[in-house]
């Protein structure tokens, strides 16, 4: 059945995969964003679909919609982390004010209400795999609280909501994901990576470069968004690909699947990412089991494919 969809953070890198994604099955999308993160060449070729419309809005002030509404999806939230030194009051009034404007439209529509969580609410991690059921290891007072807090009061109010307004809910937590669209200067590991080995630059490892994370291509990462949107979980559910890969090894593929020349070296951590996460690999057990849903672009295929997007933009 086709749905009628208000995706929050629908011009961002997987807001707009997201939408296409949704537009492709029949569905309609009112996109909503306030560009800070995100981009209109995102969705520059969805302009002119009949089942599309971008309105740019900031979600942290209330917000209306026309007519019936199915779901509400809130992927409205900067995400990189050097995000979290230039706009830390933002992330926090977008993960709270914005969360709960967006949850107050789902209640009126009587619409099902979406929720981007992310890895992050498990901070940095004492337990490997994280399954859902790790409470986590979170600072609330570093660099990094602005969006960990953020997202895990936004889960708390999207709890919150269906008990109280029995509304229905999903929550997904997002491990780190990678893909085209993604802005050159977003300042995230893979993005500093493949534009440093283009440029020639040293690809800079922050720390000692054997710190771990697990990355999911977009478009598996899309797949499993729209499977928990649809499925009867709740939630939160782990979205993400449990291949477990040192910053050190990601280095060393982005250079030889680029042939280029640069320098791999050590750079000191930047002071926002202070409590950057020593391991992190999602437990995919509840959705692949309860949704069958698992990835499969390996990471050698994703990075090529973000590559060649890169190549073609000089
Ligand atoms: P992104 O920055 O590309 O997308 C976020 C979008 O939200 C942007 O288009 C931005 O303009 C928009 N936005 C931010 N504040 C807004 C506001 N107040 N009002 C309206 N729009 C606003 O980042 P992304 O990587 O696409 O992340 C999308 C969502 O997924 C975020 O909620 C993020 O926390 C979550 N997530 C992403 C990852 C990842 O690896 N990409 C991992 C975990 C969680
Ligand atoms: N990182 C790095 N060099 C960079 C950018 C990031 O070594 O130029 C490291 C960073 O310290 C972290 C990992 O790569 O350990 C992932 O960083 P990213 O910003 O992509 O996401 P995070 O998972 O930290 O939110």
């Amino acid at each position: 059945m086709t749905q009628r969809v208000v995706l929050a953070g629908g011009a961002g890198f997987l807001g707009s995969h997201l939408a296409d994604f949704l537009l492709a099955r029949g569905d309609e999308v009112i996109a909503v964003d306030n560009l800070c993160t995100g981009r209109e060449q995102n969705v520059a070729h969805l302009v002119d679909h009949p089942r599309f419309q971008l309105v740019r809005h900031d979600v942290t002030q209330p917000l209306t919609v026309d007519g019936h509404v199915d779901a509400v999806l809130n992927l409205a939230s900067p995400a990189s982390p050097t995000d979290f030194a230039t706009m830390p009051l933002a992330i926090l009034q977008v993960g709270s004010v914005g969360t709960r404007n967006l949850l107050d439209l789902a209640v009126a529509k009587q619409a099902r209400f979406f929720l981007a969580s992310t890895s992050e609410v498990y901070g940095d991690p004492l337990v490997t795999p994280q399954p859902e059921s790790y409470l986590g290891n979170v600072s609330s007072i570093g660099p990094r609280s602005c969006y960990d807090e953020a997202k895990r009061f936004s889960e708390a109010t999207t709890m919150s909501y269906h008990r109280v307004h029995g509304l229905e809910v999903r929550i997904v937590r997002i491990f780190n994901t990678y893909g085209t669209r993604m802005r050159p200067d977003d300042g995230r590991v893979v993005t500093n990576f493949v534009w440093q080995a283009i440029r020639g630059e040293p690809v800079t490892l922050y720390g000692t470069g054997e710190q771990t994370r697990s990355f999911c291509y977009v478009s598996d990462e899309v797949r499993g968004l729209a499977a928990v949107l649809d499925g009867p979980l709740t939630g939160p559910v782990n979205v993400g690909n449990p291949d477990e890969f040192t910053m050190r090894e990601l280095a060393e593929l982005v250079v030889e699947l680029l042939g280029s020349g640069s320098p791999i070296v050590l750079a000191p951590m930047p002071p926002e990412r202070e409590g950057d996460p020593l391991q992190r690999r999602p437990d995919i057990t509840l959705i692949r089991s309860q949704l069958g849903w698992e990835p499969s672009v390996s990471l050698r295929s994703g990075l090529q494919l973000m590559i060649d997007e890169a190549t073609r933009q000089g």
